[in-house]
């Protein structure tokens, strides 16, 4: 465990040394992961702040909406590519998910592949089988070895330099998005004052509140997708369908599914398993924003009905 102004400017610049694959040494570095512990403290501001409805909605809409941009963009785009999209787009999608605060676009991805080529096992940066409960969840981003982009995972998106670009500076928009919500809520206080909120208030329920939700809504699927729920396909790894976790991150708890074929951009594989996400793209495909979304195979389609059927005889 360090503590040092380089390692604290380095939680800003998260990734600016990149490790190229040669991993550091295990353990835990505080000061690098200070945004993590900031976002946590930062909640507790509501004892000074209050809340109002508008705060509250607000809070809402930011988690809703940016839990989108991680599993449509970072998950579905980023580590998967299950669609085609512009390079002016994918930065555009980027940025809009650095939002989240869960590091660059490029480094959530990398250690993603790593996940599926690893599930599991001893290797797997975030198993709740192979490590702990705690460590799958969160333990994982505050370790020294995993702060690094691997851009070996990554090649095709890391010839982008403007992704590059975001990646290193993946604190910079966050920022700017609080600072946003500050003066919106100062705004808000003067000119519509009915509303009851100022912009401290939105600061705290919109950004660090949203924010460390959201987190632990994304982590869910690292975590409890491993646990509970049903195995419909045999994937060979702990990977489950769970319906409710489906609902917070918005389609992304039908992770078996996802684990035997993630290279549709759908993961709920059948009408009634619901996928927001899934929806949402595809408003962003009628509006020619993005393109060829790749489907279910009927093959799998039909291996997933026959298990059903089998499990139900
Ligand atoms: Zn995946
Ligand atoms: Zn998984």
């Amino acid at each position: 465990m360090k503590l040092g102004l380089k390692s604290a400017v380095q939680s800003f610049y998260s990734d600016f040394q990149s490790n190229n694959g040669n991993e550091e040494e295990d353990g835990l570095d505080i000061a690098r992961c200070f945004s993590l512990f900031f976002i946590h403290l930062g909640c507790l501001g509501v004892i000074w702040v209050g809340w109002s409805w508008f705060a509250i909605s607000l809070a809402f809409f930011l988690y809703f909406s940016r839990m989108f941009t991680i599993t449509a963009f970072l998950h579905r785009y980023f580590s998967h590519r299950t669609f085609k999209t512009s390079r002016f787009m994918q930065f555009i999608f980027a940025a809009f998910a650095s939002t989240a605060l869960q590091r660059g676009a490029l480094w959530w991805a990398s250690h993603h592949r790593k996940h599926h080529r690893e599930s599991d096992t001893d290797n797997d940066v975030h198993s709740p089988h192979t490590h702990s409960f705690i460590w799958s969840h969160i333990g994982w981003i505050a370790n020294k070895k995993n702060f690094a982009t691997d851009y070996d995972q990554i090649r095709d998106f890391a010839k982008f330099p403007e992704l590059v670009f975001l990646n290193r500076l993946n604190k910079l928009i966050p920022l700017i998005m609080a600072i946003g919500l500050f003066y919106l809520g100062e705004w808000i206080s003067l000119r519509w004052s009915f509303l009851g909120t100022n912009g401290w208030q939105l600061v705290i329920w919109g950004f660090f509140i949203s924010t460390t939700v959201l987190l632990h809504g994304t982590s869910t699927i690292n975590s409890l997708s491993h646990i509970y729920g049903k195995q419909r396909f045999n994937t060979g790894d702990h990977s489950r369908n769970n319906f409710w976790l489906s609902l917070i991150t918005l389609g992304e708890g039908w992770h078996n599914n996802h684990h035997y074929y993630m290279h549709s951009t759908r993961q709920g594989f059948y009408w009634w398993e619901i996928d927001p996400t899934y929806y949402g793209l595809k408003l962003l495909a009628m509006c020619g924003l993005i393109y060829d979304l790749r489907p279910v195979p009927q093959r799998v389609l039909d291996e997933g009905l026959k298990k059903k059927s089998n499990n139900e005889a």
